[in-house]
């Protein structure tokens, strides 16, 4: 699997919302990936930033697409 692939990942990932396999995949592509790695770390840490602001345990999809958004547009440079 790419970075690319993997991004894609990590919102369901934090989420705790991936299957076992690509959860491993993903755990395994950050210990070899800095650049991955720093992305998940950064989303980790906006998500629960929000997740203060809007203090419940989900952050509206709407917000989180547009951090994703913003962390692949980001990414693509
Ligand atoms: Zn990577």
């Amino acid at each position: 699997m790419d970075c690319r692939e993997i991004i894609k990942l990590i919102s369901d990932y934090i989420d705790r919302e991936l299957e076992q396999v690509k959860r491993e995949i993903l755990e395994e592509h950050v210990k070899v990936c800095e650049r991955c790695k720093t992305i998940l770390n950064t989303t980790e840490k906006t998500i629960f930033l929000s997740k203060k602001i809007y203090k419940n345990k989900k952050v509206p999809r709407k917000i989180e697409k547009v951090l994703f958004y913003q962390i692949r547009i980001r990414y693509k440079k």
